[in-house]
């Protein structure tokens, strides 16, 4: 499978798909039929965090909706492992109330009830030796079946895990590994890391995620740039002014202050979810769409990105911190007041870079990050702004015309608009600008995979396009330690905004300076 098969929508369902293959029969019958069960390869998912936020919310729900599409082989199953003294019974309590609650109108008991035979449960401390030998009985030897080992915890506990899953014996030449991020906090963090997981596994059977390349529109990205022949010239300096990459929360810390607050937004967001798409927006064409093909691209990106430290990061970067605000029409208090964070935090909550990509397509040609909490909206999207037309032709207000604008939402809804200028109605020849809309859920009727149902199924399937290789991993923290380095001895500290704004004042000013403004602004 590669790539495009995993976009195009499928002649079969209509759906988007996968990287797994779909069945004939109804696929939300519980009762499917025996060629569905062999719809996935027999799997052992042994999911460490089991019982954590990112299981419950997520990744239980992602692989029920694989199963009730007939895309789970029958003979699977998901090994919850966590220090709670649970029993299997418990966990499975515990899974049917969030999936009920995270699935909503999706829930189906006869499916449940055929799903939860899958799952198991184990008390494991991730860093008793002891514990393991219970993992190793419950596997066994099934040696035709794929072998998954799901990192949901902590990054400080990938090392442990990798040390005592290779003492226990139970890492087998064909086991995979799924790390969630944060992989690491700076380059010799992530380094050795990368070196404890290396050490067990080759780097074709390591899948690090990062969701966001799981998300449709993310796909759609790759679509719309190598499936028309339309846009690669436009593609470049000389045609595109400058590139503005948002993704923006209302949300603020919640429950997990106290992990944030050793963060920050430049390590949460913009290290890896903002490179990434930066990646896939500004990377040369691959040779093909097999996973080395595209992730060779991306990283030739992250190495062009010209470096930012000492006195140049105060320039081309805003740190924020957000203060008590009102957000639509609920307040909100300020981050140093939220449980779990140090009271006098000097921690990021918003982040705005002016990025260069010193390649022969993009030189000259401004990338503005911005991520932040407590903001505005909920928001996710990629603005390309073409060049203005080089003379117009037109005289009064239209003597000077807007540019021509290509949107990419990626969240809440999933849109691509092309904004150009057109006639407007009317005896006089008045210009307005309008938009070419492409509503995907509108022209796709299937239900999108969630990023989540994505990733799993491909890690199941075997397919590594959609995860980073260390390289890039690594690169992209080469270019984000020194900005730290930078703001670490800055007095200063992030700049307040308010709660509901669209962060600091400073902001707006960073992208003004060169003479544009934010999409939202404009
Ligand atoms: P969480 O809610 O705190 O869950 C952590 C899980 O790890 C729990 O199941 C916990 O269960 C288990 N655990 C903790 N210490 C352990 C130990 N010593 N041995 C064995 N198990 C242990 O965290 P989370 O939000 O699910 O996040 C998990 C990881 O995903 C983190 O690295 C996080 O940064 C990342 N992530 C989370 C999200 C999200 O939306 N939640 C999004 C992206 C990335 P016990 O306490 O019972 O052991």
């Amino acid at each position: 499978m590669n790539l495009f098969e995993a976009i195009l929508p499928s002649p079969k369902n209509g759906n988007f798909i996968t990287g797994l293959p779909t069945m004939n029969a109804d696929p939300r019958s519980p009762s499917a039929s025996a060629a569905a069960r062999q719809a996935s390869p027999a799997f052992d998912l042994v999911l460490f965090g089991g019982t954590g936020d990112l299981a419950m919310r997520k990744l239980l729900p992602a692989l029920y909706r694989r199963f009730r599409d007939g895309q789970l082989s029958r003979d699977a199953r998901i090994i919850g492992v966590a220090r709670g003294p649970l029993s299997r019974e418990e966990f499975t309590g515990k899974t049917e109330a969030a999936l009920r609650q995270y699935l909503g109108g999706d829930f189906d008991a006869g499916v449940w009830g055929e799903f939860s035979a899958l799952l198991h449960y184990l008390r494991v401390e991730a860093t008793a030796k002891e514990d393991y030998a219970a993992l190793a009985d419950l596997l066994g030897s099934r040696p035709d079946v794929v072998r998954l080992f799901f990192l949901s915890t902590a990054p400080d506990l990938f090392s442990a895990i990798c040390r005592e899953i290779a003492a226990a014996g139970i890492v087998t030449p064909s086991s995979r590994i799924m790390l969630e991020k944060p992989l690491g906090e700076d380059a010799a963090s992530a380094a050795r890391i990368n070196d404890t997981v290396g050490a067990l596994f080759s780097e074709r059977q390591i899948y690090r995620i990062d969701h966001y390349l799981g998300k449709e529109t993310v796909q759609n990205l790759l679509a719309l740039r190598f499936g028309n022949a339309l846009f690669e010239p436009l593609w470049r300096r000389g045609q595109i002014r400058h590139v503005q990459i948002t993704v923006a929360e209302q949300l603020g810390v919640e429950s997990r202050g106290d992990f944030y607050d050793r963060t920050g937004a430049i390590r949460d967001m913009v290290q890896n979810h903002l490179l990434q798409l930066l990646c896939i927006l500004a990377m040369e064409p691959p040779a093909s769409s097999a996973a080395d093909a595209v992730r060779d691209e991306k990283l030739k990106v992250l190495r062009a990105l010209r470096p930012i430290g000492d006195a140049e990061a105060l320039l081309k970067t805003v740190r924020g911190q957000y203060r008590a605000g009102v957000i639509g029409t609920t307040k909100a208090s300020g981050y140093q007041d939220e449980p779990g964070v140090d009271p006098n935090s000097r921690t990021e909550t918003f982040v705005a870079i002016k990025a260069e990509i010193d390649t022969w397509r993009w030189a000259g040609v401004p990338f503005y990050l911005r991520t932040g909490k407590r903001l505005h909206e909920h928001l996710a999207e990629l603005v390309i702004t073409f060049e203005q037309v080089p003379h117009s032709i037109f005289s009064g207000p239209f003597s000077s015309l807007p540019p021509n604008r290509l949107v990419i939402r990626l969240q809440p809804d999933e849109f691509i608009t092309l904004r150009i200028m057109a006639k407007s109605p009317g005896e006089a020849l008045r210009l307005k600008p309008v938009d070419l809309a492409l509503d995907l859920g509108e022209s796709f009727k299937g239900r999108p995979l969630e990023a989540y149902e994505r990733l799993l199924g491909d890690a199941i399937q075997g397919n590594l396009t959609l995860f980073m290789r260390r390289d890039e991993v690594d690169a992209a923290w080469h270019w984000i330690d020194p900005i730290r380095a930078a703001w670490a001895t800055d007095d200063d500290g992030p700049r307040p905004y308010a709660a509901g704004s669209w962060g600091p004042a400073a902001s707006s000013a960073l992208i003004a300076r060169d003479g544009f403004a934010w999409n939202d602004e404009q």
